[in-house]
């Protein structure tokens, strides 16, 4: 299996790429916590998570995927009741409409979705287990906190020690702790809010313990790999950490752990609660979701990307249907004729070339999933192809399918190029008035539902019909 190299958060560099059980790979990236709708934030660490997972299937990899939803939270409650709202189906909704941009931007990677409310036996389950072991004191009120000066290795994924942990924003005060850093893991029941029945009274999960009560059941104590937005480090994963190792008495939690950068908004990480967030699906919407996957691609995953408003992307999309032409304009000509269509040869030395660069790009990726790398192979294979692009047209189906490789793997493993490519007009004109009789054929027997049916899925694709006196006039949009 190919060495890949993957940098760990915790050891702080890029180490050999060694699963527990392989090919097995267990992955666990904290997911949306689905109180407002995802930004452009959001979407970086998922295609970037969707990639790392393409990358490693690729690769022979056998990845299960889960990635979390926090679907009952403080700011959940807080802005259901804002909104006057339940928690639980503003969560849902939001999340519904975050599946469908997910779906859109072709992140399709995931294999499972778990809600932290389904998970309650099993945070139960380990509050116990960390009441039992002295790890967790429970409070005069009925919570529960962890007990942190009794995990010694806490502060080591992000760097800091427990003397320098200071009470502040991140670490509240409350006269109900032993001390500062504790963390709540099973929250005392407010009259009005969702809870369940435990054995210190009606209560809730905190947030860290939901987490490691998923990953404990759907995992194991030990797993391969964990992600997230960086911005979860501290307290969040340092919190897994102690949590799930004091708990199981297994270490490591997990053997590498990968963070990706922020993206950077109006001077500031995109962040819901400090506001200057770009929503994901008018990002979407507005360049494609191949632009928007090219834009999150083109930068190292570790390092933070300046997101200009009103350029960053408008510059993405120009730079994506530069490096797309080629790739857009070879498929369309082998779907129309066949990838055994005779014509020429193309010449020997493309061949070979192709096959070399599916090589280096596999090599970019297996080196920490260096994405910008391999898009900037990309362009260099399509700069190449300039001066064959006037004569694909003669090429033969071998020929050109051998150009269509790398953008092939582009398509696996960036999840680029994937969106249909512009129709040719010219074929439009010979297919459309065939499928307009057909319509009028149906309308004219009384069957208007087949009628109806042609015209939605021309709508689908980008085909809108507008019924007239003289007939039925048809154009066409290009669907993103
Ligand atoms: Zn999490």
């Amino acid at each position: 299996m190919r060495r890949v190299l993957i940098y760990d958060t915790m050891s702080r560099e890029a180490r050999v790429f060694a699963p527990i059980a392989p090919p097995r790979v267990g992955l666990y990236v904290c997911g949306l916590t689905p109180y407002a709708p995802a930004h452009v934030g959001h979407g970086r660490t998922f295609v970037v998570f969707d990639v790392v997972v393409r990358a490693l299937r690729r690769w022979g990899y056998r990845v299960f995927y889960v990635q979390n939803v926090t679907n009952l939270d403080d700011k959940l409650i807080a802005r259901a009741a804002e909104e006057d709202d339940d928690p639980l189906q503003l969560a849902e909704r939001n999340f519904t409409a975050f599946r469908r941009s997910m779906t859109e931007l072709g992140v399709t990677s995931v294999d499972y979705y778990p809600f932290a409310t389904d998970y309650v036996p099993e945070i139960l389950l380990q509050v116990r287990a960390l009441v039992d072991r002295g790890y967790a004191y429970v409070a005069d009120d009925g919570s529960v906190y962890f007990e942190v000066a009794k995990f010694p290795a806490y502060g080591r994924l992000s760097g800091q020690k427990l003397s320098q942990l200071q009470p502040g924003a991140r670490v509240e005060v409350d006269a109900r702790k032993r001390a500062p850093e504790d963390f709540v893991i099973w929250k005392a029941a407010v009259p009005g809010e969702p809870s369940w029945e435990s054995p210190w009274g009606p209560g809730r999960p905190g947030w860290h313990i939901e987490d490691t009560a998923m990953t404990g059941r759907l995992l194991g104590a030990r797993y391969d790999l964990h992600g997230a937005g960086a911005d979860l480090i501290f307290p969040h994963h340092e919190s897994e950490i102690a949590l799930s190792e004091s708990a199981t008495g297994e270490a490591p939690m997990v053997n590498y752990w990968i963070h990706v950068a922020f993206v950077i908004f109006q001077g500031e990480k995109m962040s819901k609660s400090i506001g200057n967030v770009l929503d994901l699906q008018a990002a979407i919407d507005g360049v494609g979701p191949g632009a928007l996957r090219f834009y999150y691609l083109n930068a190292h995953y570790r390092s933070p990307l300046d997101l200009l408003p009103d350029r960053s992307l408008a510059e993405a999309k120009e730079a994506y249907d530069r490096l797309a032409q080629p790739a857009h304009r070879i498929e369309q000509i082998l779907a129309r004729d066949g990838a055994e269509r005779s014509g020429d040869p193309i010449p020997s030395e493309f061949a070979a070339a192709s096959d070399e660069l599916i090589d280096r790009l596999d090599d970019a990726m297996a080196d920490d999933f260096n994405s910008r790398e391999a898009i900037t192979l990309l362009f260099g294979w399509t700069r190449r192809l300039g001066e064959l692009l006037e004569g694909l047209d003669h090429l033969s189906g071998e020929g050109l399918t051998a150009l269509a490789e790398p953008y092939r793997w582009a398509q696996e493993v960036l999840g680029l190029f994937g969106e249909r490519a512009p129709a040719d007009a010219r074929d439009l004109e010979r297919v459309v008035p065939v499928l307009l009789a057909a319509r009028a054929r149906a309308r004219a027997r009384g069957d208007y539902a087949e009628a109806d049916r042609i015209r939605e899925e021309l709508g689908t694709a980008g085909i809108r019909l507008e019924d007239g006196t003289a007939g039925t006039r048809w154009s066409y949009a290009e669907p993103h």
